[in-house]
């Protein structure tokens, strides 16, 4: 016994020499339970996710001065001997630390506050390096709350004496204790080979290695160099983001479809001619891409993606239709139940004349014909329903970032069998730029919808600060009444929330009782998502048959909403909202040949968020104007919150077009050439064996 626990004693001490970037933490020395717990809360696990965990500034200490020589106002670095070292009381009661710390050429003073045990660091005699900022200090030249560490013996300073990089200070984790442990990590792993890219992609991209990239991040000699150390890192993350991407995208082209379809030109042709109006070219080239991925024998698996309004339905209607010609079902997938039963009006007046049978399933309909519909149309409730999925060949999925990822993964998997699975087309209007759609979509293939129908009218958006909202409201009463027009008022988001929450319900039932008493001439609706569905479609069909003139919303509820004689759309508190969201607010009007209107009501207060919603007021697109919010407010304006299940890059940021693309080319030329890329493959399966 005693044998075996000392034998594997020595083999710990083995690993410990050997550790390398997939070692754990907790091989570290201090990493014990407490603060392995806290390194998991920040997502690290191994050497690696340390070593990419980057700093967030850099403290410039690398000016080191005599302590003579230190001037007020300037930040430094001192070195000396502590000749004394006092804990103290204030007249406030709070302790406070002070040092008298010298060298050959004079003395200075340094200050802490509440640091009650530095009295058994730094002690009398003891060589300190600190670093900070000169002050004065009861008429002395002092460093107040300096970083300190002991350099007795000529050891190497971490915290003093250079460029410092500083940590986020999250989970209990303090900048010092991580310096301190980046420093032995990389101590530990600098002597392997850490690099997995071909020479060739170095050399062309001008990347430092991954190991100089680390040295450049967290032990910096200059500010340029961590740019370029971040730079590689950040490729790193958007690379392997884009190889999991390829390779999920491998193992669904994998699978068989479902149902195999066959394309009859001629019906197809009837289709589109009996629509009311035609298509649009990237409607057409959408309906082509989709058509031929419904020819092959593996599943599709499409993200269409367009602007609000740019008829994303009719391309999905298509692509039922072919399902429907071969004797199959499909299915509709809607974020809420107004949506669904809006698409279930779309589609039945499309497919009708075919003799398209389309159900609306709902979690408040009992009842479903099963057998003997060819659409079904419905919420995710739908996936919770006994529709006979065996002979499902399409779904289709609207407003994709408002469904988890797992409910969705459900619904593919309940319409598919082992090895096979449905067509599946995702739609979604939210504006994310191509090329970061094409990583963070990168499994799917995309279709993208970028022009409006013809003869749609620019939205004409005005900015309206306080002082004029009187003004815009007679103007609003005026036009409904002289135009025969309706109009929209969304409610601000009060929470960044993707689900509608109380507060919101709340802002727009007092809206409504505002504006209802102040316009007695007017009829007013309200429709939020805590009412009841048949309210819902009580309100939404007396707003659709203009027995209310102006609708008072929430800005959940009505995304997607059609009703084509609404040409006026009030946005209220719109600091609250991205630009591109906005967009998509806004999408609810101008869908008719009338102008359209859309009043941006602010609070004025800030000249910042004018000069952003002024944007709007150009003629941008939704991808435009995503792009712009990509770079003035970050991904989480834009996909909504971490439901949305948009990945939040933690070196990389979504902004960076320019190196997403480098990544995306990278990733696809090593599955072209694995052979060529076979370091970084080792890594790869390396990563998936460990889970991280
Ligand atoms: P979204 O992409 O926002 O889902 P919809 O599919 O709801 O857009 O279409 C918006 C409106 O535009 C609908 O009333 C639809 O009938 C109409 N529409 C779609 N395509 C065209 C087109 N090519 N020409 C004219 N109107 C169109
Ligand atoms: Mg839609």
């Amino acid at each position: 016994m005693l044998h075996l626990s000392f034998h594997s004693f020595c083999l710990l001490g083995d690993i410990i020499d050997i550790m390398d970037l997939s070692s754990a933490v907790s091989e570290l020395p201090f990493v014990g339970p407490v603060y392995l717990t806290r390194l998991e809360k920040l997502g690290i696990k191994k050497i690696e996710d340390l070593l990419n965990h980057i700093p967030n500034r850099y403290l410039d200490f690398s000016l080191t001065s005599p302590i003579e020589r230190a001037q007020l106002g300037e930040t430094l670095t001192i070195r000396g001997r502590v000749d004394s070292f006092k804990n103290i009381y204030t007249k406030s009661g709070k302790k406070m630390q002070i040092a008298e710390v010298s060298d050959k050429t004079g003395k200075i003073l340094a200050i802490w506050f509440n640091q009650p045990f530095l009295l058994r660091i730094l002690y009398e005699g003891v060589e300190v390096s600190l670093a900070g900022k000169i002050d004065w200090f009861d008429r002395k030249r002092a460093l107040i709350s300096p970083e300190y560490e002991i350099v007795s013996g000529g050891k190497e300073t971490i915290h003093t004496g250079k460029i410092i990089p500083v940590y986020s200070e999250t989970a209990g984790i303090s900048s010092k204790w991580l310096r301190g442990r980046v420093k032995q990590a990389f101590d530990k792993v600098k002597d392997n080979s850490l690099e997995f890219l071909p020479s060739s992609i170095l050399n062309k991209e001008k990347f430092p290695e991954v190991k100089t990239a680390f040295e450049y991040v967290h032990f910096p000699l200059n500010l340029k160099n961590v740019d370029l150390g971040k730079n590689r890192l950040a490729f790193n993350e958007l690379l392997f983001l884009q190889l999991e991407s390829i390779r999920k995208r491998i193992d669904w082209q994998k699978n068989k479809a479902s149902s195999k379809l066959v394309i009859d030109d001629t019906s197809m042709n009837r289709f589109i001619e009996s629509l009311t109006f035609s298509l649009t070219l990237s409607q057409k080239t959408a309906v082509k891409e989709i058509l031929d991925d419904l020819k092959r024998d593996y599943p599709m698996n499409r993200l269409l993606e367009g602007d609000v309004g740019s008829g994303k339905t009719v391309v999905a209607a298509a692509a039922a239709f072919v399902s429907f010609t071969n004797g199959y079902h499909s299915i509709f997938m809607a974020p809420t139940q107004i949506l669904a039963q809006q698409h279930f009006n779309t589609l039945n007046s499309m497919l009708q004349p075919f003799k398209v049978r389309i159900s609306l399933v709902t979690s408040e309909v009992k009842k479903i014909e099963i057998g003997q519909m060819d659409i079904f149309v419905g919420t995710h409730a739908l996936i919770h329903r006994k529709v006979n999925f065996d002979k499902v060949a399409l779904v289709v999925i609207d407003e994709q970032h408002r469904f988890g990822v797992e409910q969705r993964a459900h619904l593919i998997k309940k319409a598919g069998k082992k090895s096979q699975a449905p067509h599946v087309l995702t739609m979604t209007a939210t504006p994310i730029p191509r090329t970061v759609a094409l990583t963070f979509y990168g499994d799917l293939d995309l279709s993208t919808l970028n022009e409006l129908p013809l003869g749609r009218k620019r939205i004409t958006t005005w900015i309206v600060p306080p002082q004029k909202r009187d003004n815009a409201y007679i103007w609003i009463e005026k036009q409904i009444k002289n135009e025969g027009i309706q109009a929209f008022v969304v409610c601000p988001l009060i929470e960044e929330s993707e689900k509608e929450t109380m507060a919101q319900v709340k802002a727009a039932s007092k809206e409504f009782e505002i504006l209802e008493k102040s316009f007695q001439t007017l009829k007013f609706g309200l429709l939020h998502g805590r009412m009841k569905i048949k309210e819902k479609n009580k309100v939404l069909s007396d707003f659709r048959s203009r027995r209310i003139d102006i609708l008072v919303t929430t800005p959940v509820v009505e995304v997607g909403i059609d009703v084509p004689n609404a040409t006026i759309m009030v946005i209220e508190g719109a600091e609250r909202f991205g630009l591109a969201q906005l967009h998509q607010l806004r999408g609810r009007v101008g869908r008719s040949d009338k102008k359209s209107y859309c009043l941006i009501f602010t609070q004025g207060r800030s000249q910042k968020s004018l000069t952003v919603l002024s944007a709007l007021t150009k003629d941008l697109s939704g991808f435009e104007l995503a792009e712009l919010d990509l770079k003035l407010r970050g991904p989480g304006e834009i996909f909504g919150t971490a439901q949305s299940g948009f990945p939040e890059l933690k070196i990389a940021s979504w902004s960076d077009l320019e190196l997403i693309r480098k990544a995306k080319e990278t990733a696809e030329d090593a599955f072209k050439n694995p052979s060529e890329y076979s370091m970084l493959f080792a890594k790869l399966q390396e990563m998936q064996q460990i889970p991280n």
